[in-house]
């Protein structure tokens, strides 16, 4: 029985256990752009126990680690949907290295949309959920479906539809979240009984869709999304069919048919279109930030970027196939490229206005040069609010819509009693100002607290590690 003497001893005894309590907070509630004041967190495992007020809440939880958010901002952990690991058998560790740097910038799931090295990928799924790997966690489409001898390597060559069936098997197999089916030399029409045989099983697509076919065509096949901008521009163009049959019969090629989508696209009818698409359920990942980098690679050079201390010698050489290809280009094809990337900031808004979820997504990774994991998703929201997305939408493009896509909104998506314990601590509130997300504090990754000081040690390993595999190149070179 407590006495009045003993009630603080008492009250303290009925105190339930949490690991972390974050105390004060301004919760940012992205679903309903707002912010509630001086909130406090009870973290338990890997999940969010319970929050409210701080003068109430703060007294039912006794927590092994207080965390003062006085004058902070506290919101969901950032995914990063279009991300890849590759580059070959001998980068599996510059790769590894990478998980890391993406938890440094805030960045708690990613979505790995296949390359070359997917056993290691999907053990590093495993060991990040087990704990024993700091790394976001991953969700991963495995190897992708493509064409006989494509361009890209570690895929699935499917030719006919008994060999899309046996590789729908084998990626069931390694229990892989979505299927990746990109255009390079798929058959059209495998393309299209591949998506419609990935959506009876169950399994989400994303794709680069084949020319001879219509977004909306991939779309009412069951697409989940559309990876890249650039598709949506072509599905805005009222000659969208006609190009695309020009390009089947041989008379443009791939980047003709490219510029002719651009030059005839029509806003009235993209218009129709996007609410045409949106009622199919189709999601767009845009990857803005990497068409810009690629766009103005004639004017802008990354080579001081201070990014680049973070990338493994062997993924930075990877880089120089996109800048060798740029450098190559036409003054007209720079320019086209100027002209589609302008059209893209006008398209963005368009897919918000007809409703389309829109996916927060980098391409970081190998090849695709100069798009930083980490910071790229930052410079990604960045891009859509210069294109018109007010700072909630390009919020909930990296916070509510990957889990929904993926079908895990129940447990991801908002500060939330049951919810995932991914939480970013920032300095600034990011739904005034988008660059508040670069503003961390400290992030809880699976329940773990990680302050400035820890998240800066992790880049610092990341910088030395690179050091000194660059050192090591450099020796091998001489
Ligand atoms: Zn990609």
């Amino acid at each position: 029985m407590c006495t009045a003497l003993l009630l603080v001893p008492c009250q303290a005894a009925a105190r339930e256990r949490a690991d972390v309590l974050i105390r004060h907070a301004t919760l940012v509630d992205v679903q309903h752009s707002s912010v509630i004041a001086d909130q406090a967190i009870a973290i338990e495992g890997d999940t969010i126990r319970a929050l409210g007020p701080d003068r109430s809440l703060s007294l039912k939880y006794a927590a092994a680690r207080t965390v003062d958010a006085t004058g902070k901002f506290v919101m969901p952990g950032l995914w990063d949907m279009h991300v890849h690991f590759g580059g070959g058998q001998e980068l599996i560790g510059e790769n590894k290295a990478l998980l890391p740097i993406y938890v440094a910038y805030g960045v708690t799931s990613v979505r790995d949309c296949a390359a070359d090295i997917s056993d290691s990928v999907i053990q590093w799924r495993s060991e990040v959920a087990a704990g024993s790997l700091v790394g976001p966690t991953i969700y991963t489409s495995g190897p992708k479906l493509e064409g006989y001898k494509p361009l890209w390597k570690g895929t699935i060559e499917v030719g006919t539809p008994a060999e899309v069936d046996a590789a729908l098997d084998r990626l069931q197999a390694m229990k892989v979240d979505f299927v990746k089916i990109t255009d390079n030399t798929l058959k059209p029409d495998i393309f299209e009984y591949a998506v419609k045989a990935a959506k009876t099983r169950g399994i989400k697509t994303s794709a680069h869709t084949p020319y001879a076919i219509t977004i909306e065509q991939a779309a009412r096949d069951g697409l989940g999304s559309v990876e890249h901008l650039d598709y949506l521009i072509k599905a805005g163009s009222p000659l969208e069919a006609s190009i695309g049959a020009n390009y089947v019969a041989g008379k443009l090629t791939y980047g003709e048919a490219s510029d002719r989508f651009v030059e005839t696209f029509d806003a009235g009818y993209a218009k129709g279109e996007y609410s045409r698409l949106k009622k199919l359920g189709i999601y767009v990942t845009p990857t803005l930030n990497m068409s810009r980098i690629l766009a103005y690679l004639d004017r802008e050079n990354h080579q001081g970027d201070p990014a680049l201390a973070l990338i493994g010698p062997g993924l930075r050489k990877t880089y120089e196939w996109r800048v060798e290809r740029a450098a190559k280009s036409t003054p007209a094809q720079v320019d086209a490229r100027h002209r589609e990337y302008e059209l893209s900031l006008k398209v963005l808004p368009m897919l918000r206005d007809a409703g389309i979820p829109i996916l927060a997504g980098t391409d970081a990774g190998y090849l695709n040069s100069f798009n930083y994991p980490g910071q790229g998703l930052h410079d990604e929201l960045q891009r859509y609010v210069e294109a018109g997305l007010t700072p909630r939408e390009a919020l909930a493009s990296a916070t509510i819509t990957g889990p929904a896509f993926l079908g895990h909104s129940g447990r991801y998506g908002a500060i939330a009693q049951g919810k995932a314990a991914d939480v970013l601590i920032l300095d600034a509130n990011p739904l005034k100002d988008i660059n508040a997300t670069r503003s961390i504090r400290g992030v809880v990754l699976h329940g773990k607290w990680l302050d400035r000081a820890a998240l800066d040690k992790l880049l610092a390993d990341a910088k030395a590690q690179v050091a000194s595999w660059n050192e090591r190149a450099a020796k091998d070179a001489r």
